[in-house]
């Protein structure tokens, strides 16, 4: 009986093998490599192979995909303006407490100043929960769509400072477009209740 199931098994193999090469060669060049090849490979009318080659391919991730958290900037008359204001809620909110935030002061009356000096985040303990965007009444902290990480030296790679993960907002509008239509939406609506009020 479990020989048969073993025979059942090898013929489904080989029937994924034969259409391979059949749809390599109604399809031609264009199966791989292409975005249209890939999105027939992973739709469910594919026939034969429907993996991808990665490195060459990588499939595409949907909005809600999140991995490491980055930090947003605004271009504000060619300076980077973080919309981070040190306020430290990330840091306490996030499970594994992997973000590490120093806040800047004024040089000249050392008062603390809303903004931060050093962000790090060790991107090894992340576990990409989502929390710190999820807290951040700022809007501040994003989740990226980025995963290709990998690298040999921890120590010096994988602790990110503030320059590794600020990116601009430009960047946050293409990966999560939904997401930031809204907010924008909701601030709009906020500055349009302070102005009536
Ligand atoms: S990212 Fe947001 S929650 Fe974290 S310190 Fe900055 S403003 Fe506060
Ligand atoms: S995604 Fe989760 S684990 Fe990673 S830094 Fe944010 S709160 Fe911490």
């Amino acid at each position: 009986m479990n020989g048969l199931w073993i025979l059942r098994g090898l013929g489904v193999t080989l029937k994924h093998f034969i259409e391979t090469y059949i749809e390599d060669f109604r399809q031609g060049k264009k199966r791989y490599f292409t975005a249209q090849g890939i999105e027939q490979r992973r739709s469910s009318k594919t026939r034969g192979i429907f993996t991808v080659q990665y490195p060459e391919e990588k499939l595409p991730v949907p909005e809600e995909f999140r991995y490491l958290p980055f930090l947003v900037y605004e271009e504000v008359n060619g300076q980077r303006k973080l919309r981070c204001t040190a306020c430290g809620i990330c840091a306490k909110v996030c499970p594994p407490q992997c973000i590490w935030i120093v806040r800047s002061t004024d040089p000249e009356t050392g008062r603390p100043v809303p903004a931060p000096s050093e962000f790090y985040i060790d991107v090894d303990v992340c576990m990409n929960c989502g929390f710190c965007a999820e807290y951040c009444p700022f809007d501040a902290i994003k989740m990226d769509h980025d995963y290709e990480i990998a690298s040999f030296d921890r120590q010096r790679e994988h602790v990110f400072d503030l320059q590794k993960i600020s990116k601009p907002v430009t960047y946050y509008a293409k990966i999560r477009p939904g997401n930031y239509a809204e907010e924008q939406r909701a601030r709009m609506m906020k500055e349009a209740a302070k102005t009536i009020a």
